[in-house]
């Protein structure tokens, strides 16, 4: 369900309505157009879907558009994205020839929706180059990266800055990613929708449904950890952290809950680590989703006592903004976006190693009240700081600077 910009009123107060309101205002019916590599899992694909609908309500012409390409792309984009993360990774002539050459078609094929465009929003590296492609392009284009590029792997950056130096601005989600390019550097984190089937208030028998529907005793303490299954969200360290707490906590049950992106072509071979390491163990319970399977997290997310997000690099990390939403403590990975939004022993607990995080949990399990009360500063802290209309606002500020100042002036 789409909801109007007015419906976020009661959560953010209407005096924040009003100030997107006017700061739409001057972009009216400016055509923006955001361009990504799927429509469907992970964290880019979630923000499109609430973000575009919101920006078109304000008045302005949003559309999205997708690249399309072959295994060989996902599979050498996929590297890119291991790489910029720190990995070092082989990519061979063809894989990067099949890259630019996707990226040639893609453009040839978006090129309608691109050329006439006031803003382009080209989200990370797989549909990068599709810039060289507009030598005389009429609109601002800007590179927003989504992933945690601290010490990405030198040469495979350097295979990439080429093509985003051109870009008229880029947006990175925390300063300590942002890697030097000679155009203006935006910062804007990622943020949730309160009011999406992911983090709306649910009833008690629809979180009762979920429990029962996958086998989970309402009696007895759960951690979860939904994510996609990659190495860097360290799903098997979840695992081990979970063998290591049921020592202290008795009848402790794990949900890793997962589901693939259409762009993530190693899912498959973790989830077989996966299930090596919880070595049929009754209380793990491994749940592959379905892409729209919302509600359901949502409801994983309220049933569980504390979330983990045990990344080891994580560009932000929607899945701790959600649970904190949902006032539930996260243990996450002392890594990216996750520092960001967990203040160690304030809005919960960053860890380094499954010994870590199975400490936090047992600790966490056996004070209930400091439980409670982590996860509510968690709550508040995204209501603050990480609701989608506080980044709706960062976007249209960025749009008025770049698309309507002039020089050092900006006119709002
Ligand atoms: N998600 C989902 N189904 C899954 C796994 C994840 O809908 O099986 C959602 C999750 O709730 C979150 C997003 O996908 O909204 C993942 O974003 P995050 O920033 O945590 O990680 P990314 O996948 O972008 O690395």
């Amino acid at each position: 369900m789409q909801h109007h910009i007015d419906a976020y009123a009661p959560i953010t107060g209407k005096d924040v309505i009003e100030q997107l309101r006017q700061l739409a205002e001057p972009l009216r019916g400016m055509k923006v157009v955001h361009v990504n590599s799927t429509r469907m899992g992970g964290g880019v694909a979630e923000i499109l879907h609430k973000m575009i609908p919101l920006m078109n309500d304000l008045g302005l012409d949003t559309h999205w558009e997708v690249i399309e390409g072959n295994s060989d792309f996902y599979q050498c984009t996929k590297s890119f994205h291991n790489a910029m993360q720190g990995n070092q990774v082989v990519l061979s002539d063809a894989l990067l020839r099949n890259y630019e050459e996707t990226n040639a078609q893609n453009a040839e094929r978006l090129r309608p929706a691109l050329e006439d465009a006031d803003i382009v929003i080209i989200h990370d590296p797989q549909p990068a180059p599709l810039l060289r492609h507009f030598p005389d392009r009429k609109g601002t284009w800007i590179w927003r990266c989504h992933i945690d590029a601290s010490q990405p792997y030198r040469p495979v950056w350097k295979y990439l800055r080429p093509f985003l130096a051109d870009y008229d601005a880029s947006i990175w989600s925390l300063s300590d990613f942002a890697q030097p390019l000679p155009h203006p550097q935006y910062l804007v984190p990622p943020s949730i929708d309160p009011l999406s089937d992911k983090n709306i208030d649910l009833p008690e028998d629809e979180i009762a449904a979920v429990r029962e529907r996958f086998d989970i005793d309402p009696a007895r303490p759960l951690i979860t950890q939904i994510s996609r299954f990659d190495r860097f969200k360290d799903p098997v360290g979840v695992i081990q952290a979970y063998q290591l707490a049921t020592r202290f906590i008795p009848g402790l049950q794990l949900v890793l809950a997962g589901g693939g992106a259409s762009d993530d072509p190693e899912g498959e071979a973790v989830l077989n680590e996966v299930y090596a390491a919880a070595d049929k163990d009754p209380d793990v319970k491994i749940l592959l989703l379905p892409a729209d399977a919302h509600r359901t997290i949502n409801a994983l997310q309220r049933a569980s006592d504390i979330v983990l997000q045990k990344s080891t690099r994580e560009g932000f990390g929607l899945t701790v903004t959600e649970a904190m939403w949902k006032g539930r403590p996260v243990i996450g990975g002392n890594t990216g976006g996750i520092r960001l939004q967990v203040i160690n022993h304030h809005t919960g607990f960053l860890v380094s190693t499954p010994e870590g995080a199975a400490l936090r949990t047992r600790y966490l399990l056996n004070q209930r009240e400091i439980l409670e009360s982590i996860g509510q500063k968690a709550q508040s802290f995204v209501r603050d700081n990480f609701l989608l209309t506080r980044r709706l606002g960062e976007y249209l500020t960025m749009m008025v600077i770049l698309a309507k100042g002039h020089g050092d002036r900006v006119e709002l």
